[in-house]
């Protein structure tokens, strides 16, 4: 049976329509609007009826970048989004025939990875998503890991990196201002803006494009220029440090890296590994865990949302 997914983050809200081996039947995207929460559950609605139009659905998963309450109703609390403790699956179930269930957009994603992509094959998989921020979802002997109260695998605000660069979330030594693309885009333009010659080429792309952005950043990297390894080797030290920690407590058999910075692939994979097994206690005598990039680009989190759905329905 099909299944609606949708991906509620910060700038864009995509759905897709999705099959029982995670194909993507057809797709579409709205812009966020990000300070209105009844019009986000607006749009969410209109982008369900749109994509089951025509086509028989059992259920729609909607993932959301945001803490999601035990009982998969509630976003408790969204960092980019206007929500506190917003009602969200009772707004969207009400205008809907199909039953509809929320999940956290990182979990959706490793969900995704496990089921179709990197984490094939595995049953204890854990998922960084290195964009904007730090995601990250845990599945343990096949189940996804919500925790207690909704909110396990926030693998980015684990405090295991220490330093003392603020996170958003309002602690300090999380991961996340370490270890996420905003982390390397801002070593960057420090680095550029310091003036040392080693950041000559990052400075030179600035001035081409205006501004230094990701973009920029990412292509240093593939120029293998030594400035622009040099900040992603240290961004994959620092996670590879937390790797260690979660694999101490978790003991996966699969770390899929994705987001926007695992398109270095083993430029970034590399140094978390040489990290990770800095950091590992009794390396030498444990079995290591296998790295993997996430296969899935930009749909995991519509793939995992829509699976997701079809799970809690008990058609899977
Ligand atoms: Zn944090």
């Amino acid at each position: 049976m099909h299944a609606v997914g949708i991906d509620i983050g910060g700038t864009k809200i995509a759905g897709a329509l999705v099959d029982e081996q995670g194909n993507i039947i057809r797709e579409t995207r709205v812009p966020t609007p990000a300070h209105d929460a009844d019009a986000i559950a607006d749009a969410v609605v209109a982008l369900i009826r749109e994509l089951s139009d025509g086509v028989e659905v059992g259920a729609a998963g909607v993932a959301a970048a945001g803490f999601v309450d035990a009982e998969r109703a509630n976003i408790v609390y969204a960092p980019n989004l206007s929500w506190r403790n917003e009602p969200i699956k009772a707004k969207i179930q009400a205008r809907l025939d199909i039953p509809v269930f929320i999940e956290n957009d990182a979990n959706a994603a490793g969900w995704a990875e496990f089921r179709f992509g990197a984490g094939v094959g595995a049953k204890h998989v854990v998922m960084l998503t290195i964009g904007t921020g730090v995601g990250g979802a845990v599945i343990v002997d096949g189940h996804l890991l919500r925790g207690g109260f909704g909110l396990a695998a926030e693998l980015g605000h684990v405090p295991l990196n220490g330093g003392d660069r603020p996170c958003g979330c309002g602690q300090t030594g999380c991961i996340e201002p370490y270890g996420s693309g905003t982390a390397l885009l801002k070593s960057a333009k420090e680095l550029v803006e310091s003036g040392d010659p080693k950041g000559a080429r990052l400075a030179e792309l600035a001035e081409e494009a205006g501004e230094l952005t990701g973009a920029q950043v990412y292509q240093a990297i593939t120029e293998n220029d030594s400035a622009a390894l040099e900040l992603l080797a240290n961004l994959g030290a620092a996670l590879g440090k937390t790797v260690a920690g979660i694999c101490a407590v978790l003991d996966p058999e699969v770390v899929i890296i994705g987001g926007g910075v695992s398109a270095a692939g083993d430029l970034l994979l590399n140094p978390i590994r040489e990290s990770y097994l800095r950091h590992l206690s009794a390396a030498a005598y444990r079995p290591h865990v296998r790295f993997a990039i996430a296969e899935f680009v930009n749909d995991a989190g519509v793939v995992g949302a829509a699976d997701l759905a079809r799970r809690e329905l008990g058609t899977l």
